[in-house]
């Protein structure tokens, strides 16, 4: 294997040609003055002096552009997206994040021209059909979270969790009161403190019970007048579900506080029960998790709320409503054009139900916490989402569910006698072991983690959750077969063989891949960005 590329002085990149599998020099390295990835027509109209005309804007320099053709840029890009694992690789067991598989029809779907080119200021007489897809999706969701209303606007888990916290604060303000507290188990998800805090309430920690479950005394203990929800995982960060949530549910509604769920493992309740069943006012999805979005790298995502009636007015604006005309339902903020569509104007093309009815946004909600994201929502992945719910349909929906706790609870099975499981209860969509008997050898979570990657697989979640010291988080979703669930086994087990024979060949893993492992303070704290400009 060649050289590392850390020990390779900064610059001299550019003049090797680096195998697709090693390391790659930054564009900036590769330019050579005056190459050109484009060709331009010769100048058909009078040629003016630019910098003369734009004064103002032109630059005094030239911009520090790397110069390539055509072809080194495709080859740049391309032997990057190489290095990237992938679900579409191989088996992405992070524990928290359901990387399940993407079925590529929801992408063909979420190209359709009509749906992927129109423009958020199209009027509504024109947008029937996109107007519908929501209506649709909010109809599926409400129906999947026995829920009674839906906002589709928030971009993400996390960004629907400040929404639904907002709608919680919005209707305690209404009560005459904000309140003071939000309770968050022990075992939550970072978002959920950093969402109450972020809505100006203070975080009051609940311990877990033994099993990993709400304490039911120390809730009742600490629920007061001044607490306006707890925000509760479910099933848990431990893959645990809470059995007791209706009584949860119960203490919480006795003192006048709400319960939010989040949402973001409902991969392993839907089709199965419906947390508006179980005494949940407000709660929010993870599109991007359980309804087969693509998700990572920061791309976008979706985090629909779905809450009771009783938070419906404080919905964020705007909502679909379906009915004839428009009178009465305000105008989109600084624009004129949104409702256009007067009764009447259907000689536009536009759709209509046989009940002559069409879709419209309504703006006129005096009791809104407002807008939390520009338009509607990141369209696509609700577009992506429909599709896959649509294609599955309820006896499919369930299925997956069905598969995905199979999933975990086969690997529990297979593991259980090598890695500690801390929590015994019955696992659902993940399983959480911790590194206690491995660590005797001085081999942490974070080696095996290292370790997998040599065996071609993606690391697990590491160190979360906090409940557990040295936790190995592992959610294998519903995709994988029982072929791969068996090589990921297989690989587990291998490595723990290891950490008992050869500790050392797991505590410096990796050793197959470009870059060995790195010292995780410094790359951190003194981070080597280099690039070399043309100057
Ligand atoms: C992923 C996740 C979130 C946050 O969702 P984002 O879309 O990443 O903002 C919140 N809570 C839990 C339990 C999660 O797994």
């Amino acid at each position: 294997m060649a050289a590392p590329s850390e020990a390779l002085p900064t610059g001299t990149l550019g003049k090797v040609r680096p195998h697709p599998s090693q390391n790659e020099a930054l564009l900036f390295e590769k330019s050579s003055p005056g190459k050109r990835a484009y060709k331009l027509p010769a100048l058909d109209v009078p040629a003016v002096n630019a910098p003369e005309l734009l004064q103002d804007v032109y630059r005094t320099q030239p911009a520090l552009l790397p110069e390539l053709s055509e072809i080194e840029i495709v080859r740049h890009f391309t032997r990057l997206s190489t290095w990237n694992y992938s679900i579409d690789a191989g088996m992405y067991p992070l524990g928290s994040c359901t990387m399940k598989y993407n079925p590529r029809v929801n992408e063909l779907v979420a190209r359709t021209e009509g749906l992927a080119e129109a423009h958020p200021y199209r009027p509504e007489s024109l947008a029937q059909g996109a107007l519908q897809v929501i209506e649709l999706l909010q109809n599926c969701l409400t129906e999947i979270t026995g829920m009674d209303a839906v906002t589709l606007q928030p971009a993400a888990g996390a960004h629907g969790e400040f929404t639904g916290i907002l709608l919680v604060r919005a209707w305690h303000e209404s009560q005459g009161n904000p309140r003071k507290k939000i309770l968050i188990p022990d075992s939550a998800h970072g978002t959920n403190p950093a969402t109450a805090a972020i809505c100006g309430y203070q975080v009051e920690n609940l311990k877990s019970n033994p099993l990993g479950g709400i304490d039911l005394e120390a809730l009742t203990r600490q629920v007061t007048e001044d607490t306006a929800a707890l925000m509760l995982t479910n099933p848990s960060t431990i893959g645990v579900f809470e059995s007791d949530i209706h009584r949860v549910a119960e203490i919480l509604h006795a003192k006048g506080a709400l319960l939010y769920m989040d949402g973001a493992n409902m991969n392993a309740l839907v089709g199965k029960v419906r947390p508006g069943d179980f005494g949940v006012d407000v709660m929010h999805l993870n599109l991007h998790k359980t309804f087969s979005t693509p998700h990572g790298g920061g791309g976008p995502g979706s985090g629909p709320v779905a809450c009771k009636a009783f938070l419906e007015p404080f919905l964020p604006t705007p909502v679909l409503v379906r009915r004839t005309g428009t009178e009465g339902l305000g105008t989109r903020e600084g624009s004129s054009t949104t409702n256009m569509a007067a009764p009447g104007a259907s000689h536009l093309g536009t759709w209509e139900s046989k009940d002559s009815t069409s879709l419209h946004w309504n703006y006129n909600r005096p009791h809104s916490v407002g807008r939390v994201r520009a338009f509607y929502g990141n369209t696509g992945v609700l577009i992506r989402a429909l599709a896959y719910i649509l294609a599955n349909g309820p006896d499919g929906l369930r299925q997956t569910t069905e598969d995905a706790v199979l999933n975990a609870n086969y690997i529990r099975a297979r593991l259980q006698d090598i890695y500690e499981l801390p929590y015994k209860t019955a696992s659902m969509h993940e399983v959480v072991f911790s590194d206690k008997r491995q660590a005797a050898r001085g081999v942490k979570t974070g080696d095996i983690a290292k370790r997998l990657i040599d065996y071609g697989f993606h690391p697990y979640t590491v160190s979360f959750p906090m409940i557990v010291p040295g936790a190995l988080m592992i959610e294998p979703t519903e995709s994988e077969s029982l072929e791969e669930l068996d090589l990921f086994i297989e690989a587990m087990r291998s490595i723990a063989r290891e950490a008992e024979e050869t500790p050392d060949l797991v505590k410096s893993a990796p050793h197959s891949t470009r870059i060995r492992r790195l010292d995780e303070v410094r790359a951190a704290r003194s981070p080597h960005l280099r690039w070399k400009p043309q100057a």
